[in-house]
């Protein structure tokens, strides 16, 4: 997958609802005259992606479009027509914090799905009974699959987030049913660790989840579910190595690029690239080129040059892991949660 950033501007971030939100100090600096990519931008980003392979072959997986809140960009809807010329599979994330069904917002999501776009979305519980939870009404009668991020602080906030959703898809009618079934798995595996390991560690967690399924499919509709524990980001816009839902253990980043596999890359509206989903906040020093600015020749060499980098790094951090020093920073500029 390409997860290409499209706006730095979010409505929630601006109003400091997100305390810990990840893009808010990579994007911070970026003024305001370049807060919108362009469809320029955007024809060329399309144009390299079509000349390297790897690239090429993410993009037929599917391209994601976010931010900052993509809606938010007035260009959205030629944006979103552009890399639609690179791949049929075009996805755009939005927070769907939005006033009604008649926000320029909205209406340009509607014009994205009429194009044969998917809208995925992340839970807010703040914003849920007011803005998200009306429009999801909406937006389920009009596509067919979704999926939906639960970023979570501990089991208490990721079971009120299950919640929710059980509740709001069991009022939905019966082309949900399989929906519910899944999220009752969920509901009934968290509460129980709510119940009986309230603090465990993320391996009993892990443990625990199993293999429960992330999607409930069905021709009617599929719900994919993705769990994401969240994080304490410093004011210079540090990760810290625990998530905030398992402090007890470090929580490791399996670089794939430094093993020589590249399973997604993330675009910033810079146009660097980096082979995970660092759009800054991992602090990640070696990139694969810059999409805008470098000539496909250079950005596969950058490639080669940065996955030795990261393969070097690695090996370095699991030293640091293994004598005590977990939290240092090697040469390479590896993050040292990377292992
Ligand atoms: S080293 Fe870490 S931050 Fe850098 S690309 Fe790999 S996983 Fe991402």
């Amino acid at each position: 997958m390409l997860s290409i950033f499209v706006e730095t501007s979010c409505n929630r971030y601006n109003r400091d609802e997100c305390v810990d939100c990840h893009v808010y100090e990579p994007l911070a600096d970026i003024p305001k005259s370049d807060w919108h990519m362009t469809p320029d931008q955007a024809r060329i980003m399309a144009e390299k992606i079509s000349q390297i392979g790897v690239l090429n072959t993410l993009a037929q997986q599917e391209i994601n479009l976010t931010g900052g809140e993509a809606t938010q960009n007035p260009h959205i809807v030629e944006i979103f027509k552009i890399f639609k010329t690179s791949t049929p599979s075009v996805c755009l994330h939005t927070n769907l914090e939005m006033n009604s069904t008649s926000s320029k917002r909205w209406l340009r999501l509607l014009e994205i799905l009429k194009e044969g776009g998917r809208a995925d979305i992340t839970l807010y519980p703040t914003a849920w009974e007011k803005f998200q939870k009306p429009l999801l009404k909406e937006l389920v009668t009009l596509q067919n699959r979704m999926i939906v991020n639960v970023i979570f602080e501990n089991l208490t906030h990721l079971q009120k987030q299950i919640e929710l959703l059980m509740s709001f898809f069991s009022k939905e009618g019966s082309n949900f049913s399989h929906v519910v079934q899944l999220l009752k798995v969920y509901d009934d595996k968290v509460s129980w660790l709510v119940k009986n390991q309230p603090d465990c560690d993320e391996a009993i967690y892990t443990n625990h989840m199993g293999d429960t399924e992330a999607f409930a499919h069905d021709e009617k509709f599929t719900l994919g579910l993705s769990l994401l524990p969240a994080f304490k980001v410093d004011p210079a816009g540090n990760r810290s190595m625990t998530s905030l839902a398992f402090p007890k253990d470090p929580y490791l980043i399996h670089c794939p690029a430094a093993r020589g596999s590249i399973d997604i890359m993330t675009i910033t509206q810079t146009g660097d690239m980096t082979p995970c989903c660092d759009v800054g906040n991992l602090k990640c020093q070696p990139k694969f080129g810059n999409l805008l600015s470098d000539t496909a020749d250079k950005i596969m060499a950058k490639f080669e040059e940065s996955s030795k980098k990261m393969l070097a790094g690695i090996a370095k951090n699991q030293e640091n892991l293994k004598s005590g020093q977990s939290g240092t920073w090697v040469k390479e500029g590896i993050p040292p949660y990377c292992g």
